[in-house]
């Protein structure tokens, strides 16, 4: 049986810089835990960061410039948690390998987690087009990583491995 990486704060898991979670209502979610896939992972947790935790921003690029070293991730306050934050990239990763994962569904904007838009460093709402950190890294590595809106999308991937 295919495992499937999901982000912990959509399964419910209260891991977000907030302190929430951002549970995702899927019949497709609800069937592969039924099937026993789902491996749960919060990279920025993992990396030992608190909940709650001051919101954080990629600035300067995206997931792939963070880890070419081209960008830097910063909270609020101008605090630097680029090691913390691919630390957290580098330890999902380890989770796909131990697990054999091919397909991961992350939550979308996060800088860690996001695979479509993330936000542009501004700390003003704005979204720009990228992925996250962790997404980056687990693309590279032939991950395949779909945001929650393209969850049956990932369940075709899923099924024709
Ligand atoms: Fe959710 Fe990913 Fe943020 Fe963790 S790092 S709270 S799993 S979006």
């Amino acid at each position: 049986m295919e495992k499937v990486l999901v982000s912990a704060c959509l399964l419910g898991w209260r891991v977000r810089y907030d302190g929430g979670a951002k549970t995702l209502a899927s019949e497709t979610l609800a069937r592969w835990q039924a099937e026993g896939r789902v491996v749960a992972v919060c990279p920025e947790v993992d990396a030992g960061l608190p909940t709650p935790r001051a919101p954080a921003e990629i600035i300067g690029g995206d997931g792939a410039d963070v880890l070419a070293g081209a960008a830097r991730v910063v909270d609020p306050s101008g605090e630097h948690l680029t090691e913390a934050f691919v630390e957290g990239a580098a330890l999902a990763l380890r989770l796909c390998r131990r697990h054999a994962i091919r397909v991961a569904v992350l939550t979308e904007h996060s800088p860690s987690c996001g695979s479509t838009h993330i936000y542009d460093g501004s700390f003003s709402g704005t979204r720009q087009p990228g992925a996250g950190i962790t997404t980056a890294l687990l693309r590279q590595q032939g991950v395949q990583v779909f945001g929650q809106n393209d969850i049956a999308a990932a369940d075709r991937a899923l099924r024709a491995l």
